[in-house]
């Protein structure tokens, strides 16, 4: 970043990242007159609410869609390095505009945070759960082995269709919810769409089969050979001198 004086610096919001911000606040610091040592703190502040607000969904506290859509990206690049199987899985209420159109919107939304709060008691807290459309959520579980992806789709299914949720005093919802889910390719470079539409598809799958139950991508144990992956090894480890005849 350039070191003009900050009055001279028009800031792109579109451009703006945490170091960046956090640059900003120190050259704030240093022009601020020295009787006011916590404006600087009430500037940081502001910045984390600022970052908050901008990740978070305000009616469940989840993260929103685009921090998934980020955090999606860096989990695609983390599985192309490491290896290591990591499950997408997408969930959608059953019939939610009934419940809509029944109890109301109050309801509705309602029932969208207690499906959020079930979701998250649901999961490791290394799992990321994201609201990502209107009743619409996503879970990205990282190092997750691939023998586990139904047993732990099957849990977060569960859990929601256990919930008695209170819409009004005394009334009591229960509702489903279907879920879809794809491993990311291990050793091979996956896209973010393509993962998220591999993973739709089983969601779309497991509504049309009947909804309330849990659909998973069948697991392609991976794109690269035994064979391929001995040679990957081969060539990350071998010493070049013994190559040498
Ligand atoms: P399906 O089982 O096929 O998913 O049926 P559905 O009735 O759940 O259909 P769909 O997923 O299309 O319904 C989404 C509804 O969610 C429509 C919209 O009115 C409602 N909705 C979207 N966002 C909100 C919200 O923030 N609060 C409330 N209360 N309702 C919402
Ligand atoms: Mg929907
Ligand atoms: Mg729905």
């Amino acid at each position: 970043m350039e070191h003009r004086p900050l009055a001279a610096q028009l800031i792109d919001a579109r451009a703006l990242d945490l170091d960046m911000a956090l640059q900003l606040l120190q050259q704030a610091g240093a022009l601020l007159p020295d009787e006011e040592p916590h404006s600087i703190l009430w500037l940081q502040a502001l910045l984390n609410a600022l970052c908050d607000l901008s990740s978070k969904d305000a009616l469940t506290g989840l993260v929103n869609r685009r921090s998934f859509e980020m955090a999606l990206a860096r989990e695609v690049d983390r599985v192309a390095r490491s290896g290591e199987a990591a499950l997408l899985l997408m969930l959608d209420i059953d019939h939610f505009k009934a419940v809509n159109d029944t109890h109301g919107h109050g309801a509705g939304d309602q029932v969208i945070r207690s499906v959020a709060a079930a979701i998250l008691q649901a999961v490791r807290p290394m799992d990321l759960v994201a609201r990502i459309g209107g009743e619409e959520f996503a879970i990205i579980l990282p190092n997750c082995a691939t023998h586990v992806g139904l047993a732990v789709a099957e849990r977060v299914r569960e859990r929601v269709s256990e919930l008695a949720i209170e819409v009004s005093p005394g009334q009591m919802l229960n509702v489903t919810i279907s879920l879809g889910g794809a491993f990311a390719p291990q050793w091979v470079r996956s896209s973010p769409l393509l993962w998220t539409e591999r993973t739709d598809r089983q969601l779309y799958r497991a509504k049309a089969e009947g909804r309330n139950r849990a659909c998973l991508e069948p697991q392609i144990d991976s794109l690269v050979s035994a064979e391929e992956k001995g040679m990957l090894f081969a060539t990350l480890k071998s010493d070049p001198q013994q190559d040498t005849p």
